[in-house]
């Protein structure tokens, strides 16, 4: 880890300056952080999961036409990625109602929502990541009209997908989180999926037991917290050699 530059370090993962110019080196902890920060822990093994559920995802996107940043796994805990401008905004898309929409709008948890909703909040620690409405992102200038057309289409996109995707492994896509970057290619700017796509960013419940898989497990200490993780790699058949999934101590909501 130390022979590359550190360009930036966050809650789950450090940038390191990549091999060539307009790359970045991603490294994934095993840190976790929840609630703004104020709850914080690790998970033993979580950064080799989330890169290699991330890297599988990321693939499965490109795929369908649908540009990341991604370039390839590197090893266990690194992956290659472009370097990209990020734009400063969190795009969460529901499918069924949890966590602060539920406590927001008083909607039960679980409750399946009449359509996806796909929501907009600042990337802002001191302020808590607040909810923002497209007015405020054109309006102070985070995004252009084009910018969140273009965001809106592809987290849609990326939901109907991961969504089929999810269910034939038997998840429930619950709710996501994406996060995008501004590409430059000569004179061409284009808008790409950046960050990671992980148990860490997505509400994934088994189908037939509504079994959270995913970091609500860590946010609401259900335990058995890299069990869960292990078992959606093991579901998307990309568990990494040498690490047994055992689910017995996890439980149903
Ligand atoms: N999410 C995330 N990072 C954040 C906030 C939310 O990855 O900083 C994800 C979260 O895991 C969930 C979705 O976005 O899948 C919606 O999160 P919500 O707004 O319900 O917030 P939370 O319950 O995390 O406060």
């Amino acid at each position: 880890m130390s022979r590359r530059r550190r360009i930036y370090e966050g809650k789950a993962k450090v940038l390191f300056e990549g091999p060539e110019p307009g790359t970045l080196v991603q490294y994934f902890k095993d840190d976790a952080t929840a609630f703004n920060n104020r709850k914080q822990g690790v998970i033993s093994g979580k950064g080799v999961l989330n890169n290699r559920i991330s890297e599988y995802l990321m693939v499965r996107l490109g795929e369908i036409g649908i540009a990341t940043h991604f370039v390839r796994r590197l090893n266990m805990r690194e992956q290659l990625i472009r370097e990209v401008e990020i734009i400063p905004l969190e795009v969460v898309v529901r499918n069924i109602a949890a966590g602060s929409l539920s406590k927001r709008l008083g909607i039960i948890e679980g409750t399946p929502l009449p359509r996806s909703i796909v929501e907009y909040y600042l990337k802002n620690d001191d302020l808590g990541d607040p909810l923002v409405s497209e007015e405020h992102i054109t309006a102070f200038g985070w995004a252009a009209p084009q910018d969140l057309d273009d965001m809106m289409s592809m987290s849609l996109r990326v939901n109907d997908y991961l969504t089929g995707l999810f269910l034939g492994v038997g998840l429930r896509l619950v709710d996501f989180k994406l996060e995008f970057g501004r590409l430059w290619e000569n004179e061409e700017m284009r808008i790409v999926i950046a960050d990671e796509i992980s148990p860490d960013s997505c509400r994934l419940w088994d189908v037939k037991t509504n079994q959270k898989l995913d970091k609500d497990r860590f946010r609401e200490d259900l335990g058995a917290v890299e069990e869960a993780y292990q078992e959606v790699a093991r579901r998307l058949g990309i568990l990494p050699e040498g690490t047994v999934g055992d689910l017995t101590n996890v439980q149903a909501i």
